[in-house]
């Protein structure tokens, strides 16, 4: 059954349509790259996809059920992770309690929550605990042997990575990434390619927006491409990199 269905997706803000008649499906073992330039409608789909934002037209669903008008926090528990194109960690807490955070759907929906009110999230310390530990590790054992470091003080491709653990913590079968190879040099964006494929071999969707074409090559089944919140192409790495049309509006650059 397909995973993740958008059909006919329009979003308009004030005289601006920022996606227009988008649709294309996930497949439950498929990576998905989304590309296409600045503008182009990439960061609202995903903002549309989890539910922080309504689409003005249009339907997405989830193994068949529409997802409108239910709340982030409901989306993320039904299995949608999701990072942010600029880092959302909490820099006074350590590598683990980020992660902790992660299992509380509300805050991997995006909301905005004290630190303070954090540790009464976390009810069952001990065990979210242990979990956060095995996810740090799942994701990167160097990251589980820095767990007690201060978020802040990691370096910014394992503060990327970090994201990702984090949004792991609610046992998500798509993960939608915005732009995690922004500003990581090309090694780092080897390590972030394994992870990914890692992932996708253990049973993870992902969708994942990147300039990064050479995370895009390494990771993704296909490849949708969008300008000016229009669907311009949609097929493997191999045929977009050859499409005239891709090439004129955001490769050829
Ligand atoms: P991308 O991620 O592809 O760079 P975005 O999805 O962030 O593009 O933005 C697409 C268009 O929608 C841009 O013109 C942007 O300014 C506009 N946009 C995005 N979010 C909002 C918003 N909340 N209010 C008004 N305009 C928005
Ligand atoms: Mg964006």
């Amino acid at each position: 059954m397909t995973l993740l269905s958008i059909s006919h997706v329009t979003r308009r803000f004030a005289g601006l349509t920022a996606l227009e008649d988008v649709s294309f499906d996930v497949e439950p073992d498929e990576v998905v790259g989304l590309i296409g330039p600045n503008g182009a409608g990439k960061s609202t789909l995903i903002n549309l996809i989890t539910g922080i934002t309504p689409p003005s037209s249009g339907d997405i669903r989830l193994r068949g059920e529409s997802l409108l008008g239910v709340k982030p926090h409901l989306i993320a528990r039904k299995g949608i992770g999701r990072t942010f194109q600029h880092i959302h960690l909490f820099d006074e807490l350590s590598v683990l309690e980020n992660v902790m955070v992660g299992f509380d759907s509300r805050m991997t929906a995006g909301y905005a929550a004290t630190v303070l009110g954090l540790r009464s999230v976390w009810r069952e310390e001990a065990q979210v605990r242990e979990k956060a530990m095995e996810i740090l590790g799942r994701v990167d054992e160097k990251l589980l042997a820095q767990c007690s470091a201060l978020a802040r003080e990691l370096p910014y491709a394992d503060k990327r990575r970090l994201e990702i653990a984090r949004a792991l913590a609610t046992g998500p079968s798509l993960l939608l990434l915005d732009e995690p190879a922004a500003g990581m040099a090309p090694q780092e964006i080897g390590a972030l390619a394994d992870d990914l494929r890692r992932l996708n071999r253990e049973g993870m969707a992902v969708i994942v927006i990147e300039h990064k074409m050479r995370l895009i090559e390494g990771v993704t089944d296909k490849v949708i491409v969008l300008d000016h919140g229009r669907k311009i192409f949609e097929g493997s790495f191999d045929l977009v990199k050859r499409n005239p049309d891709v090439i004129e509006a955001y490769l050829g650059r």
